[in-house]
């Protein structure tokens, strides 16, 4: 048996070794015995039950919330030679009936089915005639509450195994963290006494970092023009913002294309083909796209807003750097996106009806989800090490390659105004009764005179504007510390700030208070720029040459990129050209840009190698 699976692996898919889980997975279901593998967006699920499917007599049904994801799967087997269908609502009756007939004589090794289908008389009878050796559920979470994307019909997979002649192997597969919702696919499907494996999550070529930037757009165009020639992705909350973001980048002389389910099918499927073509570098799309694509070369992707939970964001984030090599997982954060995603949870409608009573319970989740989501943009601390612990992996405590770990962090005692805030915090709820949000608070701190802060007096307290001399983006980050590290909570509906024991205590005992401050000299230490170091690049000298782009580019007023790209410059500093013919040489150096910029690199060139003469 353990031969015919590595048969079936290299025959069939054309990999040679299983990835971590894979192995285990497969033997136990083989062996007749349930399994539950958690293992990570594209740790390779579908392989954990394709292959004992094709292993096996009889037949295998899937159970997948994804339509379009179906047909993807079932044309890859297809394409590899092995008999399989799909049975959802994209199918007329006609042909539901095909398959059905199909399904009776045998002719195929695996279907997969949506959920909803599971309960039509039509499907039980034909079922009820079938020899099915395997029932895996795919994505499995779909049956709680508790997780992302709940599905009243996953409830009644049980129900139809059930009607069953035989009980088939019941194999569920997620991507889902919470312990809650691994015991409730458990129970929900009956699954007995099931092998529990979960997988490794960490990615060790991403490299992780979480941006505040003042403007978003200037930071995000920074950000790709650095990474010109490479293919990314840009997720947005919104169509809006993936159409803005869009143009924006196409302005900038970029080769951007977009994705939003508000576009007409032939145009997501084009602009999907072209970015999976490198015709075009920059996908900018909300989170409808991805589902199913597996483009190996992605070498980052940023998130433009802030995702809902740590699920989605690592799901969305970990299409970068398929093929293994370096790639960074950008995320542009706002305090403003937490009242962006706020709206979207309590406005999503999901895919199924849910009764008031589910609905309320789904939000309250996925409002903490939220609150997780936002401590990752927030923590000082690892951002591997969060995403680990938020999966429940043991991690070491610094990871060395993301930008809480990698950049130089200095403690800056603000043991001052701490003490301001904390007093605040206090003084406005003992005057008005209540607690105001971060946004007041700083008005009071820093002396505002706005009309609501006056009218409620605040003005005659005793710390109203004791922070005037800390400007309000300094005073932003050390509330924004002061949560993190415990001292204030925040209600996270109302965003009302509260004082903490913790922060009572520091009071009391008058402890001294720090925080953790970015060093400059860390930036940016990305993957863009490890991997684009070419063996025989001149670091001194592309150091010289961007800083000489960066001049150019600020006297014309236009960014750095449109003076040279990034492997322009790569290559200038390899190939150290001092002639017209020999910078004609350099690739992206045509007529035009030699004309306008050759002269000054040349003698840029000249001057660094005179000066760097052994
Ligand atoms: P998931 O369903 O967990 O998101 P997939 O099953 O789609 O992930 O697998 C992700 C990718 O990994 C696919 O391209 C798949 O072919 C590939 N893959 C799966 N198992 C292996 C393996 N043992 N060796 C190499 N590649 C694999
Ligand atoms: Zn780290």
């Amino acid at each position: 048996m353990t031969g015919e699976k590595y048969d079936v692996l290299k025959h069939f898919f054309g990999y040679s070794s299983f990835r971590g889980g894979q192995e285990e997975l497969i033997d136990a279901q083989m062996e007749g015995r349930d399994v539950l593998g958690v293992m990570p967006t594209g740790g390779g699920k579908s392989l954990c039950y394709q292959i004992p499917a094709i292993l096996m007599t009889g037949i295998t049904l899937v159970v997948s919330p994804l339509i379009s994801l179906m047909k993807d799967q079932v044309t890859a087997l297809k394409a590899a030679g092995i008999p399989a269908a799909y049975i959802n609502s994209s199918l007329s009756a006609g042909q539901i009936n095909k398959v059905y007939q199909n399904l009776l004589e045998g002719r195929y090794k695996i279907v997969y089915i949506a959920p909803e289908r599971l309960a039509t008389e039509g499907f039980i009878s034909v079922a009820q005639r079938l020899r099915i050796s395997l029932l895996a559920v795919d994505e499995a979470h779909c049956i709680s509450q508790w997780g992302q994307d709940f599905r009243p019909s996953y409830l009644r997979i049980s129900e139809f195994v059930g009607k069953l002649r035989r009980r088939p192997v019941v194999s569920a597969f997620t991507a889902t963290a919470t312990e809650r919702v691994r015991r409730d696919i458990e129970r929900s499907l009956g699954l007995d006494r099931p092998l529990r494996i979960v997988t490794g999550f960490d990615r060790q070529n991403l490299r992780f970092e979480v941006i505040k930037p003042k403007k978003k757009d200037e930071a995000l165009l920074a950000l790709v023009s650095e990474r010109a020639e490479k293919s990314g992705i840009i997720y947005c909350a919104t169509r809006r913002d993936v159409e803005s973001v869009c143009r924006m980048l196409r302005g900038a002389g970029l080769s951007a294309t977009r994705y939003h389910a508000g576009l007409t099918e032939e145009e997501r499927r084009n602009n999907q083909d072209d970015f999976i073509y490198d015709r075009c570098g920059i996908m900018v799309a909300t989170n409808a796209f991805g589902m199913g694509i597996d483009k190996s070369n992605v070498s980052y992707v940023i998130h433009y807003s802030m995702p809902q939970s740590i699920e989605s964001y690592y799901q969305e984030a970990g299409r970068a750097g398929r093929d293994g090599s370096d790639a960074d997982c950008i995320l542009l954060y706002s305090a403003r996106d937490i009242r962006t995603a706020q709206f979207l949870i309590e406005h999503s409608g999901g895919s199924e009806k849910l009764t008031e009573d589910e609905q309320s319970k789904v939000t309250e989740q996925a409002l903490k989800r939220l609150g997780e989501m936002v401590g990752y943009c927030e923590t000082d601390r690892c951002l591997r090490g969060y995403i680990l612990d938020y999966f429940g992996q043991k991690h070491p405590k610094t990871c060395g390659n993301c930008g809480n770990c990698d950049g130089s962090f200095s403690e800056k005692d603000i043991t001052g105004e701490a003490g301001a805030v904390f007093e605040c915090v206090r003084l406005v709820r003992e005057r008005i009764g209540y607690s105001l949000g971060s946004a007041k608070i700083m008005k009071v701190l820093r002396g505002g005179r706005d009309r609501d802060i006056l009218a409620l007096g605040l003005d005659g307290l005793p710390v109203y504007g004791k922070l005037r001399g800390v400007s309000s983006d300094t005073l932003r980050e050390i509330l924004e510390s002061l949560k993190t590290q415990g001292f204030l909570r925040v209600d996270p509906i109302h965003g009302a700030l509260f004082l903490t024991d913790r922060a009572e205590d520091a009071s009391r005992r008058h402890e001294k208070v720090t925080m953790r401050v970015r060093g400059k000299s860390a930036e940016p230490s990305s993957a863009a720029k490890r991997t684009q170091a070419g063996a025989e690049t001149d670091e001194g000298l592309y150091a010289a040459l961007r800083d000489l782009r960066y001049r150019a580019a600020k006297e014309e007023g236009i960014p750095a990129f449109m003076v040279f790209s990034n492997a322009t410059l790569r290559d200038m500093a390899a190939k150290k050209p001092t002639t017209e013919s020999e910078m004609l040489s350099v690739a992206g150096v045509g007529q035009n840009k030699m004309q306008r910029y050759g002269d000054r690199f040349v003698e840029e060139i000249k001057r660094y190698l005179s000066e760097n003469e052994d």
